[in-house]
C-alpha cells in the first residue's frame, strides 16, 4: 500500500539544515500567511489592488528589514531566514510578497553604498514600514540590456535633473521612494562606447517635482502590486540623493540584483511547494475516496518527479542564500537557483492544475494564481535565458 505524504510533511524543511532562529522566522511567516483569508488574497488579484496595510503589518513582524542589522531598524536575521519567509509567502500567494522582495532589494544598495545620512533617512523608516521602496531600472528599450537605458540625469547647481520613463515597476504606484538608474552626463570616461560607465543610481522620492506615475499595468499574473510606469519630466533630485559614486550605477544595481535573484528563487520554491501541496491534497482525497488506485491511476511517477523538482530547487536556493550569509555573494549560484526554481515553479504549477483537473481553475485553491504568477519568475530580475548565458560565461572562465 502506498504511503501518502501529508502536505505538512512535504513542506517542512529538514530541521538540521536550518538554525532555530531561521525556523522561528519560517514559523512566523507561515502564521502570517495563513492568517490572511483566501478571499482577501483572491480579491487583490482580481481587483489588482495593493494592500499597504498588509505590507505595514509584515514590517511590524520584522519582515521589512529582516536581513539588515538593528542599527538601521533591521532584525539582524540571516538571508536564509528571509528566503524562508519568501517561500512561505509564495506558497500562500501573500499579496505583498513581491513588494517585500523589491523593498529589501532597494534597501541593499542604500545599506552598502549609501551615506550615513541616506541610511538614517531611508533605511530606518523602510524597516518600520513607514516607507515602501521600489526599484527603477527597466525601460521600454532597456530590459536585459541595462547599458541601453536612456533616462538621463544632469547636474544643475545643487540638484540633478532627471528625464525618462521606467516600466514594469513593482510597487511603483504605491512606493514612497525609488532607486533609479539614469545616465549621468559627463560621468563616464571617453573610452566607454555604450556609455555603461555613465549609469548612476539615485534615490528619488515620490514627491520630488517632475516625478509622475504613468500607466498602471494590468498583468496576467503578479497582480495587486501597483506595477506601473514611473516618469521623470525634468524631475528635480537634490544633489545629496546620488547613491554611490557617479558612474557606479551598474555596480549598485547588479550587486543588489545578485541577492534579489536568490529572493526570487525562494518565492518560486514557495509557488512550486504551494502547487505541489494542492496536487498532493487532491490525490490523497481521491485515494481516500477510492477514486484512484495505489499508483494514483498512473500519476505516482509524475508526483514523485514534481517532489524532486521542488526539493532540488530548494536545495540550490539554500546554497545560494548560505553563500550570501557567509559574505560570499555568489552570482553563479544565485543565477542557477533562480533558473532552477522558476522553471520548477512553472512546471509544478502547470502539472498540478492538470492533476487536479477542472477544480484547478478554482481561484480559492490558489493553483491558477500560482500558475499565472509563476510566469514572472523566468522573466524578472534578469530573464532565465540571460542567466543561462551568464552561467555559461562563468563556467568558461
Ligand atoms: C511582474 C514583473 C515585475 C517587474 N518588476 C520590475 C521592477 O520592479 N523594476 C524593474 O526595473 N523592472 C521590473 N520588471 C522588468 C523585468 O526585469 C524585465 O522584464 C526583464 O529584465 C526583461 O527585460 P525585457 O522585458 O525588456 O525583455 P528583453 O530584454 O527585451 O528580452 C526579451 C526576450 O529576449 C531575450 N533576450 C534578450 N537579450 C538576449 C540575449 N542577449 N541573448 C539571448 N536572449 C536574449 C530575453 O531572455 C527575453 O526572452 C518586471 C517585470 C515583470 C514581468
Amino acid at each position: 500500500m502506498l504511503e501518502m505524504p501529508t502536505p505538512s510533511s512535504a513542506t517542512d524543511p529538514e530541521p538540521c539544515l536550518y538554525s532555530q532562529a531561521e525556523l522561528e522566522w519560517q514559523r512566523k511567516a507561515r502564521a502570517f500567511a495563513e492568517a490572511i483569508p483566501v478571499p482577501e488574497i483572491v480579491a487583490c488579484d482580481r481587483e489588482n489592488t495593493f494592500r499597504r496595510d498588509l505590507f505595514e503589518a509584515a514590517c511590524r513582524q520584522g519582515f521589512g528589514a529582516l536581513p539588515f542589522p538593528d542599527t538601521y531598524g533591521g532584525a539582524g536575521g540571516s538571508y536564509v531566514s528571509f528566503c524562508l519567509v519568501n517561500e512561505e509567502f509564495g506558497r500562500r500567494c501573500v499579496p505583498i510578497m513581491s513588494s517585500l522582495g523589491v523593498h529589501i532589494l532597494c534597501q541593499e544598495p542604500v545599506y552598502r553604498f549609501g551615506t550615513e545620512e541616506q541610511k538614517r533617512k531611508y533605511l530606518v523608516p523602510s524597516s518600520s514600514g513607514k516607507y515602501l521602496a521600489a526599484f527603477g531600472l527597466t525601460e521600454p528599450g532597456a530590459g536585459s540590456d541595462t547599458a541601453a537605458l536612456k533616462t538621463t540625469a544632469r547636474l544643475a547647481g545643487d540638484r540633478y535633473i532627471l528625464n525618462g520613463t521606467k516600466v514594469f515597476i513593482t510597487s511603483g504606484g504605491a512606493a514612497d521612494y525609488f532607486i533609479v538608474m539614469a545616465r549621468l552626463e559627463g560621468a563616464g570616461p571617453d573610452d566607454d562606447p555604450n556609455g555603461a560607465r555613465s549609469i548612476t543610481a539615485f534615490i528619488v522620492e515620490r514627491g520630488f517635482p517632475g516625478f509622475a506615475i504613468g500607466q498602471k499595468f494590468d498583468l496576467l499574473g503578479m497582480r495587486g502590486y501597483a506595477t506601473c510606469e514611473i516618469v521623470f519630466n525634468d524631475c528635480r533630485v537634490p544633489k545629496e540623493n546620488i547613491l554611490g559614486q557617479p558612474g557606479a550605477g551598474r555596480k549598485v544595481a547588479l550587486s543588489s540584483l545578485a541577492k534579489g535573484r536568490v529572493t526570487i528563487a525562494a518565492q518560486c520554491v514557495g509557488w512550486a511547494q504551494g502547487a505541489l501541496d494542492g496536487a498532493v491534497r487532491h490525490l490523497k482525497q481521491a485515494h481516500d475516496a477510492g477514486l484512484v488506485d495505489d499508483n494514483l491511476n498512473g500519476l505516482a511517477y509524475l508526483l514523485g518527479e514534481l517532489g524532486i523538482l521542488v526539493e532540488s530547487a530548494r536545495a540550490l536556493t539554500l546554497a545560494a542564500a548560505r553563500a550570501i550569509d557567509r559574505g560570499e555573494s555568489d552570482s553563479l549560484l544565485a543565477a542557477m537557483a533562480k533558473v532552477q526554481a522558476s522553471d520548477a515553479a512553472m512546471r509544478v504549477a502547470s502539472e498540478a492544475i492538470s492533476i487536479v483537473g477542472p477544480d484547478g481553475a478554482n481561484p480559492d485553491l490558489l493553483l491558477e494564481r500560482i500558475f499565472r504568477d509563476a510566469k514572472a519568475g523566468p522573466i524578472y530580475e534578469g530573464t532565465n535565458q540571460i542567466q543561462r548565458l551568464l552561467i555559461a560565461r562563468q563556467l568558461l572562465k
